[in-house]
């Protein structure tokens, strides 16, 4: 049953505010799933079950799942659907409030979620800065989130940089708006991050790489030695000669700067 149907046969609408743009075309949730790479043995954590659509593939190809929605209206919908595998646990909870490392304790897990846009960089940071991250995500994201994410020195980000650091993303599909009821006004993609199994570079610690890179993109468009003045609280003289240290020209902007000069930067900065 799709979507629409079975909201109606509740008595729901979708609710705009959280992001609930459903999937309905089988052909893309298998696609989905298969690019997940789930072996019987795998743990996945989805997020946002929806009526769950996702949830109800990925039961069929995962060792366990665990669901959540914060959505309780759609409690009895997804209840009904999954109530058949034994493998799905369903948690209804806001995932930014869920302290994922309690949930999934030491367990190896894979994420897998079609996720409510204006959320995306939240829901990763929150994914990927947890003490047990996930060993790979696959996640359905707009289209222009996706390609920030992938992007190269010249267009990098916040977001690029910190996604790059802890993971190998790359886009697997582009989503037409025509595969989610309702329709999205945008065009979506879906993303595969690999965590890296060692850092890709070296820092004396992480909070110190994330400050010196937050630093560079505090304002945009200016020249690193003025937004790493101001962001690290140094004179323009000081973050001309950090620069130098790192030998990197005080002139270049911080999108143009690669993962490995930000971890240049971070150790003449604190050492290491
Ligand atoms: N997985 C379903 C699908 O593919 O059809 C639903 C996807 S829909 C884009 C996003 C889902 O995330 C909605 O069901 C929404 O209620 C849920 N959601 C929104 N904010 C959430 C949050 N903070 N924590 C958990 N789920 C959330």
């Amino acid at each position: 049953m799709n979507p629409k149907t079975m909201l109606e046969a509740h008595g729901l609408e979708p609710r705009k505010s959280l992001g609930q743009n459903f999937l309905h075309d089988p052909n893309v949730l298998e696609k989905i799933v298969a690019s997940a790479d789930l072996t019987p043995g795998t743990t996945v954590l989805e997020i946002g079950a929806g009526t769950g659509a996702l949830t109800d593939v990925l039961a069929r190809h995962a060792g366990r799942v665990l669901a959540l929605e914060v959505d309780e209206r759609l409690e009895p919908i997804l209840r009904d659907r999954l109530g058949i595998y034994d493998n799905v646990q369903l948690e209804f909870a806001d995932v930014l409030q869920t302290d994922v490392a309690t949930l999934m304790g030491d367990q190896p897990y894979v994420v897998v979620a079609n996720v409510p846009y204006y959320i995306t960089s939240a829901i990763l940071r929150h994914l990927l800065e947890a003490p047990n991250r996930p060993r790979r995500l696959v996640m359905t994201v707009q289209l222009e989130v996706a390609e920030r994410i992938i992007a190269r020195p010249g267009d990098m980000s916040l977001l690029a940089v910190s996604v790059q650091y802890y993971t190998r993303p790359k886009i697997v599909m582009r989503l037409n708006p025509a595969v989610f009821y309702p329709r999205p006004d945008v065009t979506s993609a879906v993303i595969r991050l690999d965590a890296h199994s060692e850092p890709p570079v070296q820092v004396p610690d992480e909070a110190s790489l994330f400050a010196v890179v937050r630093a560079g993109f505090s304002q945009k468009r200016k020249q690193l030695k003025n937004t790493l003045a101001a962001g690290l609280r140094l004179s323009n003289d000081e973050a001309v000669a950090l620069l130098d240290r790192a030998e990197i020209d005080p002139r270049r902007r911080a999108e143009t700067l690669s993962l490995e000069e930000w971890a240049a930067i971070t150790r003449a900065h604190v050492g290491g």
